[in-house]
């Protein structure tokens, strides 16, 4: 077999996704996610301009070679841009191989280590009741974890806490320029809690509750808020901290027993070597997209589970149906898997990339379709072509410009 095409496909039901789809001298075409939020069209062009030409002629049967070719054969390794780049051929050729022998892609990662897949959903509101509501409309779709993002009393906006939904159903977060949130931590750190105290009362002890601090506190900051939320038993305190500095994380360990998540921005198993080697969290946190494939997440687990630390794939909205059926398939492949992220995709999302993945009572399965189990409508995503959006920044009172 040899490949005969690499092309990308940039497209936005809502929001932007950039998928590259690679097809075979037979005919076999896989697929892969390589979206960047915010900064998709560098992707695009690392894709088409540098990558493709490359695969032209390839067996795409040897994954590794190719991964290890793209990867060490560039001489400028990782980062986001490429890592999303080699991510995409990665699972795109994984999707082949599948495909190729009429299997679904988490019976070549081993098969299944369980029978459904936990996931978890976002809840938010600026207000205690907002939050209530939020909690019980997650509850009614099934799920049966629920992250909690709270606005913050004399804060205009607060990461993760949607006001008013897009008509269209699009994350209302991705703007044309960059939104501006305020920030004040003292005033996050004094109230957070409170919530965690009025959800739990209202919720009961059961119901796994989770938090993301979005990269915002210093190490003494995040020790306080884990120390602080004991009580009310959190499954984790993610991203507490700015991800660069793997040291802050052992000052938070030294002070609290609440869980610890994080690697949704990491690019490769070297920004967790501490991490994992010296037991400083307890979940890894990145997504296939941005990981460089299925190749090095699978790595990544069983270095991980080395040390009793378990898996939770990155899986917000702005990750595609692509990169979520390729998480799903090692969801249910490894063995100490934690939680999977999901927010689900608008319905004209779900048109374009069609999906054998299902969502039930709360569980995730990545069905038996041959392959990742998701296919392209290439003249539905052509209907809906690229817009400029970005992620919003962060300010502190005095203007200055924060984490986020
Ligand atoms: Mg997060």
């Amino acid at each position: 077999m040899k490949i005969v095409d690499a092309k990308v496909v940039v497209t936005s039901p809502g929001r932007n996704f950039v998928t590259l789809q690679i097809t075979t001298d037979d005919g076999v075409t896989g697929l892969g996610d390589a979206t960047l939020n915010g900064r998709e069209l560098a992707v695009v062009s690392y894709l088409r301009d540098h990558v493709a030409p490359l695969l032209i002629g390839r067996d795409p049967h040897r994954i590794e070679d190719a991964w290890q070719y793209l990867y060490r054969g560039a001489y400028w390794r990782r980062g986001p841009v490429t890592m999303a780049a080699i991510a995409a051929v990665d699972v795109a050729l994984w999707d082949i191989k599948a495909k190729v022998a009429g299997l679904p892609l988490y019976q070549l990662l081993g098969g299944a280590s369980r029978d459904r897949i936990r996931a978890y959903g976002h809840a938010n509101g600026s207000s205690l009741a907002e939050i209530f509501d939020s909690v019980r409309a997650l509850q009614e779709r099934g799920y049966q974890a629920i992250r909690i993002q709270s606005g913050v009393p004399g804060l205009q906006s607060v990461y993760g806490v949607h006001t008013a939904p897009s008509a269209d159903g699009s994350a209302p977060d991705v703007l044309a320029q960059p939104a501006v949130e305020d920030w004040d931590t003292a005033a996050y750190l004094r109230y957070i809690p409170r919530v965690f105290e009025a959800v739990r009362n209202e919720f009961g002890p059961d119901l796994p509750l989770l938090h993301d601090a979005h990269h915002r506190l210093s190490p003494i900051e995040a020790a306080r808020l884990g120390k602080d939320l004991e009580p009310y038993d959190l499954f984790w305190l993610e991203d507490c901290t700015p991800a660069e500095d793997q040291e802050a994380l052992r000052l938070v360990r030294q002070h609290t027993t609440t869980p610890l998540a994080i690697g949704e921005v990491f690019n490769t198993v070297f920004d967790y070597q501490t991490l994992i080697d010296d037991r400083l969290i307890d979940y890894v946190r990145s997504a296939v997209t941005h990981f460089g494939g299925v190749s090095p997440m699978k790595k990544l687990f069983d270095y991980a589970g080395q040390r009793g630390i378990k898996s939770a794939i990155h899986g917000p909205e702005d990750i595609s149906p692509v990169g979520m059926a390729a998480a799903l398939h090692l969801d249910l492949a490894v063995h100490n898997f934690g939680i999977q992220e999901y927010s689900g995709h608008t319905d004209l999302t779900n048109e374009v990339f069609r999906h054998a993945y299902t969502f039930q009572d709360g569980y995730l399965h990545p069905g038996e379709v041959p392959g990742i189990g998701v296919e392209l409508d290439e003249e539905l995503a052509a209907a809906h072509p690229y817009e400029p959006g970005y992620l919003p920044v962060n300010r502190l009172k005095d203007g200055s410009v924060h984490d986020w």
